[in-house]
């Protein structure tokens, strides 16, 4: 049954509703993406009708859990007419309209989910954040985004407060909270008291659905724009795997060290499985399950993106030889790929080289497919004319010992214009060995395990690593300093 007031893509020969298969087949470019989309009624609207009619089996939409043992279990149904609340609570009470950037401040709380609907209900365009945000980093984000809202939850109040007088688009703030405060709307209230009737935007498939802010590693967060296709029908693309308990593991995010996953391994008796992508264009390189890992490589291409290492022309190079990691973009841009860097038209550009979309990571091919990171571009070292990738290096430190966690980066020097200089944090029982000594015995281990030339001239024990709110290390902040650009 058609639920009522929603028209379905005239353009093309859909059944209604969409099928994983349907799904499927547009992520792979098998179909063509229609004019509109929208998550909320074009899927989960269309599972909760399946779950009305008994063909869904009742599998819960949300089932939350928390550390106290406390539980929220929703079915589609459910989700559905408490995001329509939100809805309401949204546009009606916060005057919000379709466009509109809402910063989304919460932990992980099923009204983090259930807001993020309500964004897609109204076309409200949702940026994601932590709750570990200080009040400089919310500040950037709020003026950078000309955000009209932002939802919060009581842990990220005072950085709000002391960062909202300097956001003059900023008109409301909503609090996610049991009690209420002075200068807030507060969600729980408006949200008991809201319609459960609500009808869906319906939003073109190009149309922005949320932006997310870059981890700024290499420098201030870049706002990757998503549309509403381009996260909607990805992410029902793998809906299909579950897990019933803990049997796969997955990382990303950084270089997986071949050390870190020989430990896991022998710990666990679990592989790690590496995936590697970017807040612009999600995964695409991974290593699969069933498939063979290959230490220190992050995996191969993950369908649709054709990943292919490029040099500075735009040309395909061949395995074995070190480049950009791209993808093609010819004949289509994939629909799932950010739409653009928000208010930023030079950095968008930076991104295309010929038909190719670069990453700005360098890495290399082998010849079954299998990619290997290098390093950031920025992040490569040419020392005397060789070039050293960071990854490499840190890798064969983290087998000593001695090294809890490194971050390796170019250093000046008068004769090679560059040289290798680690920052190393000692594992505990190393905290109080002799440091010159050390040196010497790292640096030894580097030349052993790796070429001799990678090995770090210098070598500088440090406390901590600087690091982005999610944990990756800013190695641009180290390169900074040792270059008196700090
Ligand atoms: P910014 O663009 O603001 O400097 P960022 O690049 O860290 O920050 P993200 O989009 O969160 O922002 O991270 C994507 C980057 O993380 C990739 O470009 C790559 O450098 C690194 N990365 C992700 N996964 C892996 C992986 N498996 N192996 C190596 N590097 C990875
Ligand atoms: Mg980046």
């Amino acid at each position: 049954t058609k639920p009522p007031g929603r028209r379905f893509h005239k353009d093309y020969q859909l059944q209604v509703p969409l099928t994983l298969d349907d799904l499927e087949a547009i992520m792979l470019c098998e179909r063509p993406l229609p004019k509109s989309f929208n998550f909320a009624a074009d899927v989960l609207d269309q599972w909760s009708q399946k779950e009305k009619t008994g063909e869904r089996p009742a599998n819960p939409a949300l089932w939350w859990v928390n550390s106290q043992g406390n539980e929220v279990k929703w079915s589609f149904r459910e989700l559905g007419s408490l995001s329509r609340k939100a809805a309401n609570v949204l546009t009606k009470s916060c005057g919000l309209e379709r466009g509109d950037r809402v910063a989304m401040i919460l932990p992980r709380i099923p009204e983090w989910w259930l807001l993020n609907v309500a964004c897609m209900r109204t076309g409200l365009v949702f940026m994601p954040g932590t709750t570990q945000l200080t009040a400089k980093d919310l500040l950037y984000r709020l003026r950078a985004s000309k955000a009209k809202c932002i939802v919060a939850s009581d842990e990220v109040v005072p950085a709000v407060e002391s960062a909202a007088s300097e956001c003059p688009d900023l008109k409301t703030k909503l609090l996610v909270s049991p009690h209420s405060r002075n200068g807030w709307l507060s969600f729980q209230e408006l949200f008991q008291n809201a319609s459960t009737e609500h009808s869906c935007v319906e939003t073109g498939s190009q149309e922005s659905m949320a932006i997310f802010f870059t981890s700024g590693t290499s420098g201030s967060p870049k706002m990757a724009q998503h549309s509403q296709s381009s996260l909607g029908i990805g992410s029902t693309h793998c809906g299909r795997y579950k897990f019933k308990s803990l049997k796969h593991c997955l990382t990303g995010g950084e270089p997986l060290n071949p050390e870190v996953l020989e430990q896991w391994r022998a710990q666990t008796g679990l592989n790690l499985y590496e995936g590697y992508g970017q807040t612009e264009v999600g995964l695409i390189c991974a290593s699969y399950k069933g498939q063979e890992i290959k230490p220190g490589s992050m995996g191969i291409r993950a369908p649709p993106h054709d990943v292919q290492i490029i040099d500075e022309n735009g040309d395909v190079l061949p395995p074995g030889k070190e480049g950009e990691i791209s993808i093609r973009l010819t004949p289509t841009r994939h629909f799932s790929l950010f739409s653009k860097y928000v208010d930023n038209p030079e950095k968008t550009a930076a991104t295309i080289r010929g038909g190719f979309y670069v990453t700005g990571d360098r890495g290399v091919m082998d010849s079954d497919g299998y990619f290997r990171f290098v390093g950031r571009a920025d992040d490569v070292i040419i020392s005397a004319g060789y070039r050293i990738g960071p990854f490499e290096v840190e890798s064969a430190l983290i087998e000593h010992p001695a090294v809890a966690e490194s971050a390796v980066v170019s250093s000046p020097d008068p004769i090679r214009g560059e040289v290798v200089k680690a920052f190393v944090v000692l594992s505990a029982p190393f905290k109080s060995s002799n440091p010159e000594q050390l040196t010497l015995e790292l640096q030894d281990h580097v030349k052993k395990s790796t070429a001799p030339y990678k090995y770090p001239r210098k070598v500088e024990f440090v406390q901590e690593l600087p690091k982005t709110v999610t944990g990756k290390i800013k190695r641009n902040i180290l390169r900074d300093r040792e270059w008196g650009r700090a």
